[in-house]
């Protein structure tokens, strides 16, 4: 099978890129380089550097290349900013999908795997949150990701489009040769270990009074490549129709726990200090995969969180600069 993947110079794409490639498919990534890294793309994966905002060019990689399926990590994810700029999500990362969309559709491809988020669940009623769960989106970027989700339910019925929605928890931990590396870093684990490098002094836990066992949020920490193990069942799975999970371990850890772990895996100290909260964080945030593992038979292979924080902290050890470290 061939597969074109947006964003597939980006840390979750890539390695899906990277796991389809060891799996026995073809890969073209799409990819404009805003945020991802050139170094990231798998050496047998072939490169468009282009936007999604320029349709010209995504029918220039459907004519050429004609895939059989699309993965669409290509978005702008971070909650807060959305919250800053709310029409990069609600315009861009909406735009930008349906002109693949309309590509695709144009060139007749028929699969579609949907990177989409826990962020629309903002007020869950049950924990773990389950695909029954109501979806109340927590933010513009948690909205775009609905409206994309939505545009595939439309698209399956009129014009036959296959796809899967993955609604991802936390992503997190490394594969050998790739990993998270953001500018700026915003995420917990890659911070902490930054500070485990002597690349930060501390690290601030954002808010000490939630109502959990510590005090301190709880989140659902998947490891990226059981994510990407999972993306490549339901693209398995499209011929038998469309389909949406949410993706988690199913277990929560505290930012506390994941801080300890850090301490006993890198033997570093790691300073942290309880600062205020960070708007928009929800207390906990746990997913029921139990649908993806009935359905598709999916097992994480690294559910704890000592296998995610070990295989992270090896990627940023020998890669202390990320993506620009020199080899
Ligand atoms: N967090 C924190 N300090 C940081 C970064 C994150 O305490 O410097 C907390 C954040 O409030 C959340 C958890 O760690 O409860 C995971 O945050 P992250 O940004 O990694 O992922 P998110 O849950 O926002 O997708």
């Amino acid at each position: 099978m061939k597969v074109l993947v947006s964003g597939g110079a980006g840390y979750i794409g890539s390695i899906v890129v990277e796991q389809l490639i060891q799996q026995g498919e073809r890969v073209v990534v799409f990819d404009n380089l805003s945020l991802g890294h050139r170094e990231a793309v798998h050496p047998e994966a072939k490169f468009v550097h282009a936007d999604l905002n320029d349709r010209i060019a995504i029918d220039q990689a459907m004519k050429q290349h004609q895939p059989d399926a699309v993965m669409h990590f290509a978005a702008y994810s971070l909650v807060g900013e959305s919250m800053k700029f709310p029409f990069q999500y609600l315009g861009e990362n909406v735009t930008n999908f349906l002109n693949l969309l309309e590509s695709m559709v144009a060139h007749d491809v028929k699969k579609i795997i949907l990177s989409s988020t826990a962020n629309l669940f903002d007020d869950p009623e049950r924990m773990p949150i389950d695909e029954s769960e109501r979806i109340v989106p927590g933010s513009p970027y948690g909205e775009s990701k609905f409206i994309c989700e939505r545009m595939l339910h439309w698209l399956d019925q009129i014009h036959d489009l296959r796809f899967a929605a993955l609604r991802y928890f936390n992503a997190a931990g490394a594969s050998t040769e790739r990993g998270e590396d953001h500018t700026p870093e915003l995420h917990l684990i890659p911070i902490v270990l930054q500070v485990a490098l002597g690349q930060r002094e501390r690290v601030s836990m954002f808010g000490g009074d939630y109502d959990t066992p510590d005090g301190t949020c709880v989140r659902d920490y998947i490891h990226v490549l059981d994510l990407a193990q999972a993306h490549i069942l339901a693209l398995q799975a499209l011929d038998q129709g469309s389909r949406t999970y949410n993706l988690g371990n199913g277990q929560g850890f505290s930012v506390k726990q994941v801080i300890e772990t850090a301490r006993e895996i890198t033997g570093h100290a790691i300073p942290a200090d309880i600062v205020d909260r960070r708007p928009g964080d929800p207390a906990t945030l746990v997913a029921g995969s139990s649908k993806i593992r009935d359905e598709l038979g999916w097992r994480p292979a690294y559910p704890d969180l000592q296998a995610i924080v070990e295989t992270a902290w090896q990627w940023h050890q020998s890669h202390p600069q990320g993506y620009a470290t020199p080899s």
